[in-house]
């Protein structure tokens, strides 16, 4: 297939004339990778079953992991899913942005969309781009993260080519994510209360100044049990993962430093706090790649994903990372990075 790429970072008139035309695509069934202010995303036409099952193709996703629907607009979502209170005080305060709001589906959406689930998951992205793709397309866009399935999220459009070209009908390039992780997933609880399904840039601190009470789901920072149900599919053992198995260290920056000279090889990579890199680079033949300063957590967010492809790029055989703190956006550091090593941690 021929995959037309459209390059929209500095999007003039022309631009969004393209991208005009790729949404008609995409709702008479093609499928559109487009960037949004997470990570890009594998789009397709969500009121046709046809386009999600070309979706699960693309991407070698298994077909119990729903795809969440992407709308123009809050208000769409009554549309599609049974609104609640709390989801219009969640989209007052949360949208258009990195939220997503799982919600009991209405009938008009195909069960391939949500893998058979009776929800739905709802958001609303705010990246310019993605919202004139999906008014242009005049359907709730289906879409999962635009990577095959099992490898880091797509952050800019070189690891979508790498891994969909000639999968898909068109790829917008729209430059580097501004967060660089997937949305944060929430849903509504009978008593009112939200249980937070995967962390994002939308923290619980945020959510709790909006609704009393948000629990988080065990499985954010664990290991499913064996026979505990999956509450969103993407919980699922390892993901988000580089080739090279990636090892996480808990323990001072003295304590790695330590653990690093006494680790250290040529086909090793270092993930590190800028702080770090001098002393490092000085001391370890391993190559040492700076994820912004350990003060800035919302820069390793933003490189993370692109970090790990590079160390595959790089030939690497094992990478190792400090293991963040779980709060604010550190929980869903925390949470890719956990599940990206497999639950590998060294306590130093
Ligand atoms: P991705 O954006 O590639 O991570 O894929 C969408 C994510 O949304 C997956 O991890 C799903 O598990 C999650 N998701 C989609 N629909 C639902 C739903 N109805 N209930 C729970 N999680 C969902
Ligand atoms: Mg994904």
């Amino acid at each position: 297939m021929n995959t037309e790429i459209i390059r929209a970072e500095m999007p003039d008139a022309e631009t969004y004339h393209r991208i005009e035309e790729a949404g008609a695509a995409l709702r008479a069934g093609a499928l559109v990778v487009f960037p949004t202010e997470t990570v890009y995303g594998l789009g397709g036409n969500g009121l046709d079953k046809t386009a999600s099952a070309r979706i699960y193709h693309a991407k070698g996703r298994p077909s119990d992991n729903p795809l969440i629907l992407h709308v123009a607009e809050p208000e769409e979502a009554d549309q599609f899913a049974v609104v609640t209170p709390v989801f219009r005080r969640l989209a007052r305060a949360f949208m258009p942005g990195p939220l997503t709001v799982v919600l009991q589906a209405r009938e008009s959406v195909p069960r391939t969309v949500t893998a058979g689930l009776p929800t739905v998951a709802v958001r609303c992205p705010i990246h310019p781009v993605a919202r004139h793709l999906i008014r242009a397309a005049g359907v709730p866009v289906a879409a999962p993260s635009a990577n095959l399935s099992g490898s880091p999220s797509p952050t800019c459009a070189a690891h979508v080519i790498a891994d969909l070209c000639s999968r898909v009908e068109y790829i917008i390039d729209g430059g580097d994510c501004e967060i660089g992780l997937e949305s944060t997933i929430v849903k509504e609880e009978p008593d009112g209360a939200l249980t937070l399904l995967r962390p994002g840039a939308v923290t619980p601190e945020m959510l709790r100044e909006v609704v009393d009470e948000v629990r988080i789901s065990d499985a954010v920072r664990h290991p499913l049990k064996p026979g505990q149900t999956v509450l969103s599919p993407g919980m699922k053992y390892r993901h988000y993962a580089p080739k090279a198995p990636l090892i996480l260290l808990k323990g001072t920056p003295e304590q790695r430093l330590g653990f690093y000279r006494a680790h250290d090889g040529e086909h090793t990579v270092i993930l590190a706090y800028e702080e770090e890199i001098q002393q490092l680079r000085q001391s370890c033949r391993a190559v040492c790649l700076s994820v912004g300063a350990q003060a800035y957590q919302e820069e390793l967010a933003h490189v993370l994903f692109a970090m790990l492809r590079r160390a595959d790029e790089l030939g690497a055989q094992c990478i190792y990372a400090p293991l963040p703190e779980d709060a604010g956006i550190g929980l869903a550091l925390y949470n890719r990075m956990i599940r990206a090593a497999a639950f590998q941690v060294v306590q130093l």
